[in-house]
């Protein structure tokens, strides 16, 4: 057994100030040596942030996590600080405004429902590449975002007015995990406290999946869902199962052609292989040290492709470099060296801790890599695509283009926060397109080529290393500073590619340096995509056809008949790391950040005041949604429910809330039309989430998504099982809701994995769905779920195939008593076949920890926060 320690506060004195700071010298040092960095890190946490008994069981927890490896206890984590984006902020922020007006209407104080912690909103999700392939590309397409988002943008302007712990990053100043490296994260932070300065670790939450990011830089952070981000911005902890660990042991160093993608796809396929989800994932052993951060965030940034919630590298000299890189000052960077190694959470390449699992990976193993044509998991040499689309296989019905191959590259796209934050990765793409175009090379007329770096530090850097106008000559103008591609923002193919496509005589593939591949990701009509580092997007580029072999083929040939290969532009590290000295000046970081954040046309948005917000009922962007002024509407009960859908494995929150375009001959758009907008142009489902009455009409609008209670129903269309109508699914649902009828929704394996899009678990509570039964649910939307009041259950395996599987006709029954409810608690679950028949299985209630059980006594998460608004206001007894 471990000895519970009896103190835990020390003073420490770090360049003549005196700080507060935990002290771990009470507890079993040899416990301390063997728990994995990231259960240091929570364990100061808990010491920090709770007391009493909560905190001596959490310790003793954390501690006896050390006997198996894994624990099933649970312990508080509460940051210091949350990230979000315009897409997940905005319909926070409106539940917020919502929940304001409510509060205010039955005799509250809005001004209660202030974040008490700092949230950095960053507006990057909603540009897209509209304008390319010129100089000004990114100013006109900034332009375009602007006008298109003006409504949304005022409001967020009014949050940050109104909520003063709000900063809004307005669009421009790039995609917020590449700011927070580069602007926000301290890795060792001060907080002034009653009984003075306390000195801790920079840890946070974002609304992201790819928060992760900033684990590379020893920050831990990772992503949750908009709700859960929402209990602990009004400062209540999250409780976190202690994790299992994985140990990702780093040996060898990488060789001279490999870049930091080709090993963030390694660890991706080897991770999904050995069954990852949901783990935290800690680096370790030799390798780590050969690693320069910006390589490490490219490989922590992958952490939700890999299937873990955190992978997390230890602070070390390659992190304090990386900081000064980017323009932190001196005095901090010290302030940083000392804290992390008085702590004893300095990075040690020989330490070997304790972990779950461990696996190996030699860094100079590694070679070129891409990743698809449907998976980021499916890494290959980069020789492979053809292999890749041939196994996938397709039937043209219409003769070659003799111009077009059949596999156009249709997007060559520079794209996400994953490959674009580390100026390594920019700087090889610039040389290889330095030295396409001294050889005269061109990138063929059908493919869209587009450069959007995560800021715009990069644009100082590669203008500085003369790198611009060689990138410009291929086409790869910066077309702006955010997600573009990578969130599906890619704007409209080519027309040659389109009609080719349309004609069905080539089958267009995104070729990106993003991290998600799925069908429909990166543009609503495509569905092959590979992954692959930026020098490797513009090879492709140049090439044109994604089925090259560019090992064995050439590139090119030049006018002159010269065969160019890749390896006759490949740029060596070496030279990467030359012209990164030269071009690269820390100063870049803060002024190029400053610079974009006084932004005119965002400035010149005029934004209402007040504690309240004026809402308009005309609006097409912002209407307060019902759930927001919902208090005690638990969903849990006994009942018996019709499925509204029932769906197969791998739905992804895409298909459930789509963020793409809303197309303009759907019933969401003739909402839309009958509103007075332009059909032409209705923006995307993403920048609508500040309206529910549009996200609901949205729910599962994917042409990917098979509803197998209806199979060839229209998109976003359901059964109404008793009437045997076919609709909407909105439709469906309010007739159930008229007739009191119960509906829950019956899906297949990994059900809500993708985006951490809170709106994906909105929509089913507002369609009335009281539960979701699957055979297993992605970490971040189960949380979601239970964020909004609904149900998660997690159904055997015996219901995943044959005779067993739910038909339209069978309903369920379910006894979810409040009272016995409990995190993993069995579930009967009786299944009434249509025919009469009757069967009972065991299901588990897929709750985690007893905050989750409570959120689904009260309804929700929105319900708690009101609860405790108007708790902070009851008159004493
Ligand atoms: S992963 Fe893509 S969509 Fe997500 S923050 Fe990064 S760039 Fe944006």
């Amino acid at each position: 057994m471990h000895t519970t320690p009896a103190r835990y506060r020390q003073q420490i004195d770090i360049e003549g100030d005196a700080y507060n700071a935990v002290d771990f010298h009470g507890i079993d040092p040899a416990a301390l040596t063997r728990l994995p960095a990231v259960l240091l890190l929570l364990l100061e946490n808990v010491l920090r942030n709770t007391q009493g008994d909560e905190r001596e069981q959490a310790v003793s927890a954390i501690l006896a996590w050390l006997d198996q490896g894994s624990s099933v206890a649970e312990v508080p984590f509460l940051p210091n600080r949350v990230l979000m984006h315009d897409t997940t902020s905005t319909p926070a922020l409106v539940d917020i405004a919502a929940m304001r007006d409510y509060l205010a209407r039955e005799g509250g104080d809005p001004s209660m429902l202030t974040p008490s912690l700092p949230v950095d909103v960053s507006i990057d999700h909603s540009l897209a590449v509209e304008a390319f392939g010129q100089a000004d590309a990114a100013d006109l397409n900034m332009g375009h975002e602007i006008r298109r988002n003006s409504e949304r943008y005022r409001f967020l302007r009014w949050a940050s007015s109104a909520l003063p712990t709000v900063r809004i990053n307005p669009p421009g100043t790039g995609i917020m995990h590449t700011i927070n490296l580069e602007q926000l994260a301290t890795v060792v932070t001060t907080q002034q406290g009653d009984d003075g300065t306390w000195i801790f670790p920079d840890m946070l939450l974002g609304t992201d999946s790819h928060t992760p990011m900033i684990n590379g830089i020893g920050v831990l952070g990772w992503g949750v869902g908009g709700l859960e981000a929402q209990t602990v911005m009004f400062g209540m902890p999250t409780m976190l199962r202690i994790p299992d660990v994985i140990g990702v042991r780093l040996v060898g160093a990488k060789n001279e052609v490999t870049q930091a993608t080709d090993i963030a796809l390694t660890v991706t396929e080897r991770l999904r292989k050995l069954g990852v989800a949901g783990e935290f994932v800690e680096f370790h052993g030799p390798g780590v040290s050969t690693l320069a951060a910006g390589d490490r965030a490219v490989i922590a940034n992958m952490a939700p492709e890999y299937g873990a919630t955190t992978g997390y590298f230890a602070v070390d000299q390659n992190s304090l470099d990386y900081l000064r890189s980017t323009g932190r000052g001196e005095a901090h960077i010290r302030q940083v060296e000392r804290y992390i190694k008085q702590m004893g959470l300095w990075f040690d390449p020989a330490r070997r801790p304790t972990y779950t699992q461990t696996i190996e990976i030699d860094l100079g193993a590694i070679g070129i890599s891409v990743a698809g044509p449907r998976r980021p998991q499916d890494r290959r040499d980069y020789s492979e695509t053809a292999q890749a689309l041939t196994e996938i296989g397709h039937v043209f019905t219409s003769d070659e283009d003799k111009e077009l191959p059949r596999y156009p590259v249709g997007l060559a796209a520079i794209t996400s926060c994953t490959n674009t934050s580390d100026p390594r990765l920019l700087i090889a793409a610039g040389l290889l397109a330095r030295k396409a175009r001294r050889l005269g090379l061109k990138v063929p007329g059908w493919v869209k080529t587009s450069l959007a770096p995560g800021s715009p530090a990069a644009a100082r850097y590669l203008e500085r290393a003369g790198l611009l106008p060689d990138l410009h000559a291929l086409g790869f103008d910066i077309v702006g500073y955010g997600c573009t591609t990578c969130i599906g923002n890619s704007g409209q193919l080519l027309p040659r590619v389109q009609q080719a496509m349309e004609r069905n005589q080539a089958r267009p593939v995104a070729i990106l340096s993003g991290n998600r591949n799925f069908p429909g990701r990166v543009h609503p009509d495509l569905d092959l995509g590979f992954l692959m580092s930026p020098a490797l997007v513009v090879a492709f580029a140049l090439h044109g056809d994604a089925k090259a072999n560019l090992r064995e083929q050439a590139v090119q040939v030049t006018a002159e008949g010269r065969k160019i290969y890749l390896k006759d532009i490949w740029p060596s590290e070496q030279e990467v790391t030359d012209t990164l000295r030269l071009s690269q000046d820390p100063s870049d970081y803060a002024s190029a950040f400053r610079q974009a954040s006084h932004n005119p046309l965002w400035d010149r948005l005029e934004a209402p005041a007040g504690e309240l917000f004026p809402w308009s009922e005309s609006s097409n962007y912002l209407q307060p949604p019902p759930f927001a002024a919902m208090r005690n509407q638990s969903l849990l009960g006994r009942y018996t429910a019709y499925p509204l859908m029932i769906v197969g494995d791998d739905v992804t929150t895409d298909h459930i809330s789509p963020a793409s375009a809303i197309p303009s001959n759907s019933f969401v758009a003739d909402y839309l039309a009958d509103r007075g907008e332009d059909r032409r142009d209705l923006n995307v489902f993403a920048a609508r989430r500040g309206n529910w009455k549009v996200m609901l009409r949205g729910a599962f609008h994917s042409r990917a998504l098979k509803n197998l209670l209806c199979p060839g129903c229209p998109v976003g269309h359901t059964l109404h099982v008793p009437s045997e109508q076919i609709r909407p699914l909105h439709e469906v649902a309010d007739l159930y809701r008229q007739e009191g009828q119960s509906t829950v929704l019956i899906a297949g394996e990994r059900y809500g994995t993708g985006s951490s899009r809170d709106w994906a678990a909105k929509v089913l509570r507002l369609l009335g769905v009281r539960a979701v039964l699957a055979l297993s649910f992605e970490r971040i939307h189960r949380s979601n779920l239970i964020g909004m009041g609904v149900v998660p259950i997690k159904l055997p395996q015996s219901l995943s195939e044959g005779p067993s599987r739910l038909l339209a006709g069978d309903t369920v029954e379910l006894d979810l008593d409040p009272a016995e409810l409990e995190p993993r608690c069995a579930v009967h679950v009786l299944i009434r076949r249509a025919n009469g028949a009757t069967e009972t299985v065991k299901a588990t209630a897929a709750i985690e920890t007893m905050l989750e059980r409570d959120f689904l006594r009260i309804g929700g998460v929105m319900p708690m926060i009101l609860d405790r608004a108007f708790n902070a206001h009851a008159p004493a007894a």
